[in-house]
């Protein structure tokens, strides 16, 4: 494997790249000023300055970075469950998304959502609060995956009563399994003449996700998108899951939670779609998101109110970045500014080697002086 540059390794060891590429040439090796270096290369040169090298894994580091403190059961209270919505390509994703949206969200709220961030709460008949991703399909889920990161307590695993179990079916089964997400099923499209539940959960079960008249556990709803017949019976059986999963966090701590999506404004600059996983986000409060500080200066919600503050499960537009983070970035509040922009630093350090270096990582701490 390579790692860094000549130019950035005579950065780190304190010397011109010329004069690396000399004692390159000394060594009989011709390298030029933006050739990465092998691992003995590295140690070969940095000897020759008396610089001792270990390399480290950089993951490993951004884990070590801040110390979050568990939680006492006795601090926990219940949190809305937080859903993405999965299936197969026109089984019905967005238009069961969007007939949620407009049924159960502008109930409360006069002005409906104008604003998106990434996620709504949707308030039950008997005032229980459910916040779904608003966007389907599973690219963002693995991508938050892959970054480590869990957005979502309970997959909805829409299925066309009128089709069949399909190849995205089986694989919303697996992702949502491989990351230990219950399943609870949407049989959708219920209004067709020749909707066949019977068959889909036949399937389903041939997959491992098995309803309770198949001895199974997974919660099922028949419903239709189109005419919203059954949407109050799946919301239901969500909460029923939510509450088996016994969903809780502490909102008397300092805000964690997850960046859903980031971009850029012109006039305010990097604008992120956060979810608040665990305590309350305050206006005011210094953060750290994957590499980024900032410092919140506003919040609002998808109705486009101002929020001085977002408990637990609550998504937010948040403004008060330093930088950009990126989906999947996970976002917490250490207990002081000067811990938020050291971490910010480090990691953003980490991130550029990692860039160049891809697999490890050499600190500059690690260089330490042979005396
Ligand atoms: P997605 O690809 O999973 O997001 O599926 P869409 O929501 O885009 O739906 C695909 C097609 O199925 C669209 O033409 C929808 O109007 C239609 N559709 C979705 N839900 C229903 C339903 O419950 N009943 C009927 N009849 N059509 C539906
Ligand atoms: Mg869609």
């Amino acid at each position: 494997a390579e790692f860094i540059t000549v130019s950035d390794l005579a950065e780190e060891l304190e010397v011109k790249p010329t004069d690396v590429i000399t004692t390159c040439m000394n060594l009989g090796m011709m390298v030029s000023i933006n050739q990465r270096l092998d691992a003995s290369t590295i140690e070969l040169v940095a000897a020759e300055y008396d610089f001792d090298v270990e390399f480290v894994d950089a993951e490993e580091m951004i884990e070590e970075e801040i110390e979050v403190e568990e939680d006492k059961p006795e601090d926990l209270e219940p949190r809305a469950p937080i859903i993405t919505v999965m299936g197969h390509v026109d089984h019905g994703k967005t238009s069961l998304l969007d007939y949620i949206r407009k049924a159960k969200v502008a109930a409360g709220e006069a002005g409906g959502i104008t604003q998106h961030v990434g996620a709504y709460e949707v308030v039950t008949d008997d005032d229980k609060k459910i916040t779904f991703l608003d966007t389907p399909g599973h690219e963002a889920f693995t991508a938050m995956r892959s970054r480590g990161a869990q957005a979502t307590d309970i997959v909805i695993l829409v299925v066309a009563a009128d089709d069949a179990v399909m190849p995205q079916t089986i694989e919303a089964i697996n992702h949502a399994k491989a990351a230990g997400v219950s399943i609870v099923v949407a049989i959708n499209k219920m209004d067709k003449p020749e909707a066949n539940p019977d068959k889909i959960k036949q399937q389903l079960s041939e997959h491992g996700v098995i309803v309770e008249e198949y001895g199974g556990t997974n919660q099922v709803a028949l419903v239709s998108a189109e005419t919203g017949d059954g949407i109050d019976d799946l919301l239901e059986k969500v909460l029923i899951e939510a509450e088996l999963l016994e969903l809780k966090a502490n909102p008397n701590r300092l805000a964690q939670g997850i960046v859903l999506e980031s971009r850029i404004d012109k006039g305010k600059g990097t604008v992120a779609n956060i979810l608040v996983q665990n305590g309350t986000l305050k206006v005011g409060d210094p953060f750290v998101a994957g590499p980024v500080f900032g410092r919140v200066r506003a919040m609002e919600n998808e109705h486009g109110t101002r929020l001085q503050d977002a408990g637990p499960s609550t998504p937010v537009q948040l403004i008060g970045f330093d930088g950009t983070p990126q989906a999947g970035d996970r976002l917490i509040v250490p207990k002081d500014e000067k811990t938020a922009k050291e971490v910010a630093n480090q990691r953003q350090q980490i991130r550029r080697e990692q860039s160049l270096r891809r697999v490890k990582h050499m600190t500059l701490d690690d260089l330490s002086r042979r005396m």
